[in-house]
């Protein structure tokens, strides 16, 4: 993708701190992370979310992201990691070029996670019901 700037980290058109790359995947520092040492693993080739990861696709890439959390508990000495990936803006994507977030954590970094909203069982049911049918 021309105008795809991780596309261009790949390619090495544009600079990253990258930590790792193989074939396939990539990881690199992001510009602006929660903490230092937040990550960023993609796939080297262009999809734009994880709707569109095949299944070899989705096995190159969160085969490299506990090898990346690890790495990075250690080099930063977190408390924690999360996980993270926006897919689609309504849920935070901003690049458009599927990535997995790994993101150090500490007791007090003063970020919150999602509060949940109770459900009932009855909707949750119907709910489990509609995934099923969709898989
Ligand atoms: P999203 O909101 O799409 O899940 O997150 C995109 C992430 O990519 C953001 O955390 C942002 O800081 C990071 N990012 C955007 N542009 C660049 C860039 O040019 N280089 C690097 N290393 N990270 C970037
Ligand atoms: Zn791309």
């Amino acid at each position: 993708m021309n105008d795809c700037i991780f596309c261009k980290i790949i390619s090495k058109e544009i600079p990253a701190d990258i930590i790792y790359e193989d074939d396939h995947v990539i990881s690199f520092l992001d510009i602006k992370g929660l903490n230092p040492g937040h990550s960023l693993v993609i796939p080297k080739k262009h999809c734009e979310n994880i709707y569109s990861f095949d299944s070899e696709t989705a096995q190159q890439v969160f085969t490299v992201v506990p090898v990346i959390a690890r790495a990075i508990k250690q080099a930063v000495d977190a408390n924690g990691i999360n996980i993270g990936m926006n897919n689609e803006i309504a849920a935070g994507q901003a690049v458009f070029h599927a990535h997995v977030h790994v993101i150090p954590r500490y007791r007090n970094d003063g970020y919150q996670l999602w509060e949940g909203k109770p459900v009932s069982h009855e909707v949750s049911q119907d709910i489990a019901d509609k995934i099923k049918k969709a898989l």
